[in-house]
């Protein structure tokens, strides 16, 4: 579904970030991304978004040349993809429900879709109780969880989350892998760049290690080892 073949970014000042990365990322796979800082993560993930173009090397997604899209076909491949925040985006004069239903209204969806599936969703990641609140009302996590909503409000193919317990505390942290978990359960592709060592180890999934921007490992069902 998602292809690296021999991408490399070396960035406008010479700064190398990516050497030679060839992954390959199958549907419905749960991939923990995880490095020390600089090691090349959101570089890659930029790379997967058309938000960074590679020096060289090719990126595919659903046989597609994520980098021979023009402009105008980025916004339309970009919903394929929900996003995931460390600092949750959520906007704050809007309660849960309306942060998940202004995604779908972006996106142009129909109201009486809208009514139907914020609360599918809001149950989906636990919420139903707190569908009102505002998210200054809302722990960390549940905050996350809200963010986690509105990334998959619109079906999208993949969810990638950078860092998405980077704020959290332990039982926060729990909550959201936990939701995570089921969000791939129900057939998502979840990709994650993660510092956590009980995040990683708990999922007993796919770690592609990073290292000053190359794969120095990738184990199907992978620990975290640095
Ligand atoms: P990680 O997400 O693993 O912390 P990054 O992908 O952010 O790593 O960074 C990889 C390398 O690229 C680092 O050396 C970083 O300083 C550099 N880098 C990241 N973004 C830019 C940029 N826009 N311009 C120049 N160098 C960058």
């Amino acid at each position: 579904m998602i292809t690296f073949d021999g991408v490399s970014k070396i960035y406008r000042d010479g700064t190398p970030a990516l050497e030679d990365i060839t992954a390959t990322i199958q549907p419905k796979e749960f991939v923990s991304i995880v490095g020390h800082s600089g090691a090349g993560k959101t570089t890659l993930l930029k790379m997967l978004l058309a938000q960074e173009k590679p020096t060289s090397g090719t990126v595919m997604f659903q046989d597609v040349d994520v980098h021979a899209l023009p402009n105008s076909a980025l916004h339309h491949y970009r919903r394929k993809i929900g996003m995931v925040f460390q600092d949750f985006r959520l906007i704050p004069n809007k309660t849960a429900y309306e942060n998940i239903a202004f995604a779908m209204e972006a996106a142009g969806r129909h109201d009486d879709e809208i009514a139907s599936d914020v609360p599918y969703i809001l149950n989906l990641v636990d919420l139903s109780t707190k569908a009102n609140h505002f998210p200054n009302q809302l722990s960390g996590g549940e905050q996350q969880r809200v963010a986690i909503g509105r990334a998959i409000i619109n079906q999208p193919d993949v969810i990638i989350a950078d860092e998405p317990t980077g704020n959290l505390d332990p039982i926060n942290t729990y909550e959201v892998v936990e939701i995570l978990k089921k969000v791939n359960e129900l057939g998502t592709t979840v990709i994650i760049t993660t510092h956590n060592k009980g995040v990683v180890d708990a999922m007993g999934k796919r770690v592609i290690t990073m290292d000053r921007g190359r794969i120095v490992r990738d184990d199907p069902q992978g620990q975290y080892i640095l």
